[in-house]
């Protein structure tokens, strides 16, 4: 098979304790998962979740340099539990939902509030303020053999070393194996799709300048700079 133009090739996650990468289909995000969030957001917890995506290749490496991008003046952080799915399925049962993971990662997902404001606004897509060039930082993958399904334990964000983010994966309204469960009742889900899962109370703005450091407990961190330039 030849191309008329160069195909890119897939972004790809490191995976901890391997040299091999985990490479990234699709990336899903889950809406309003942790209630203190939907509070501060102005929302019901009680609604069932919804989806939305972010293109693969606006995946941020950890350590990179993340643009501050255009058409913004309120870029926003949320640091989130990643799940990195490793078998195929659609219509998955909860109890089996687990068995679908490969691993799980820790990211942020980037998000351009004063956009998303103006869509919800106007009844319109949430692209804009979520889906835009680097907006999926993530860290390394760590597979379930080694570290199982995390449920619990410390999600946290700081910027410039003041937490700004300080929540418990406990606070997920929707569990992982839910949110797996649900998404694969609406699209099939494959090896490489990424799930982030949402997030807990604190989001806030960052400038060109701010260090972006989150982190799990027992999963990991990564550390992101906010930088002026071409996005
Ligand atoms: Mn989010």
């Amino acid at each position: 098979m030849s191309y008329v133009i160069s195909p890119e090739s897939r972004p790809a996650l490191p995976v901890n304790g391997s040299s091999q990468t985990f490479p990234v289909r699709r990336i899903h995000c889950v809406g309003r998962n942790y209630a203190d969030h939907v509070r501060e957001m102005g929302n019901d917890e009680r609604d069932p979740p919804f989806f939305f995506s972010k293109p693969a290749d606006a995946i941020l490496l950890d350590g990179s340099d993340f643009p501050y991008p255009p058409l913004s003046e309120d870029v926003q952080h949320e640091i989130e539990l990643v799940v990195a799915i490793g078998t195929a399925g659609r219509s998955i049962a909860k109890e089996d939902a687990l068995n679908h993971v490969y691993g799980c990662g820790v990211g942020i997902d980037m998000t351009r509030r004063d956009l998303q404001a103006k869509a919800k606004e106007m009844r319109r897509p949430w692209d804009g303020g979520k889906a835009f060039d680097h907006a999926a930082p993530c860290s390394a993958i760590t597979p379930a053999r080694d570290i199982g399904h995390p449920d619990k334990g410390r999600i946290w964000l700081s910027v410039n070393d003041e937490i700004r983010q300080d929540g418990d994966l406990d606070q997920q309204i929707w569990g992982v194996a839910e949110s797996i469960w649900c998404l694969s009742q609406s699209v099939a889900l494959e090896p490489g799709d990424l799930i982030m899962t949402g997030t807990p109370a604190g989001v806030g703005p960052v400038k060109p300048g701010d260090t972006m450091t989150g982190g799990i407990e027992g999963l990991g961190e990564l550390r992101i700079q906010v930088v002026d330039g071409l996005f």
